[in-house]
């Protein structure tokens, strides 16, 4: 429910100035995805009657994991990378002043991570639902990885990466994700990419104010009363109640894209589910 609840609210605010919708798969971590994953989300919005790009694209690709290698080349080039071997322990034990990895501008002997070193810069962007939204990179943020030492890309790359190869200009999303929007927005204008524009919404949680997830043991989504279900997700969007009682899932869209307001949703970080 927290993540079509997310899906409703940057569709119907794509659709209502007339966008299209991508659909994109994250699966940078293959071994933690549970085999068959992403058909079961594509197909559960299908059944839900969303429309989005016939082409899915997966972060997995070969194609994409050379352009994210292509884009950590070109940062590398720019000298603000450095190769981190620290352990967890290693690295609470240290501030962004004493790591010594920042110095280490070839890589190691040992396994390393590829980080980049966040500049004393502020970055500031007006969130659609959050408003300003104000974080120093090396205060607030620090650096951050790009590669991981498994060799796996980090999403902040990717995403970077993706967004504009798709060419998006709008990104709604969790709440959950606004504190890694400056370190997306410094990659973007490292690597000279167009700037998209945010909305954050605030994220469903249960009664102990978790984020609904397979980790906290959320409900899947009923897709055999698909109207039900999305009249449901719906309500936590704060929207004014659409006028009558949709009979198709198309009808329920034409509404709630008619009655869309982004203004209404609450300025708020989290909203607990019903039970
Ligand atoms: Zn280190």
């Amino acid at each position: 429910m927290g993540s079509l609840v997310t899906a409703m609210a940057s569709y119907c605010q794509v659709k209502k100035s007339h966008g299209q919708w991508l659909v994109r798969i994250e699966d940078l971590d293959p071994p933690r995805e549970t085999a068959g994953a992403s058909k079961n989300i594509i197909a559960t919005l299908v059944k839900l009657g969303f429309y989005f790009n016939p082409e899915v694209i997966y972060q997995s690709n070969q194609q994409r994991q050379s352009a994210y290698q292509a884009a950590l080349d070109r940062l590398i080039e720019q000298s603000v990378v450095y190769y981190c071997s620290c352990s967890r322990t290693e690295l609470k034990n240290c501030t962004l002043k004493t790591h010594a990895c920042r110095n280490q501008i070839a890589p190691p002997k040992k396994p390393y991570s590829i980080k980049l070193k966040v500049p004393n810069k502020t970055v500031t962007f007006i969130d659609k639902i959050q408003g300003q939204y104000k974080k120093n990179l090396q205060q607030d943020c620090g650096d951050f990885i790009l590669k991981r030492k498994d060799g796996l890309f980090s999403y902040q790359i990717a995403v970077v990466i993706d967004d504009a190869f798709q060419n998006v200009t709008d990104i709604v999303r969790g709440i959950d994700l606004i504190e890694s929007t400056p370190w997306q927005i410094h990659l973007n204008s490292l690597l000279n990419l167009t700037q998209a524009c945010y909305a954050h919404i605030p994220i469903l949680v249960n009664d102990q104010g978790q984020k609904l997830s397979k980790q906290t043991f959320a409900k899947e989504i009923d897709t055999k009363n698909p109207i039900q279900t999305l009249l449901n997700a719906y309500d936590y969007l704060n929207q004014e109640p659409i006028p009558t009682q949709p009979k198709t899932v198309n009808e329920f869209w034409q509404l709630a894209i008619d009655n869309w307001n982004i203004e209404k949703i609450a300025k708020v970080d989290s909203i607990e589910i019903n039970s």
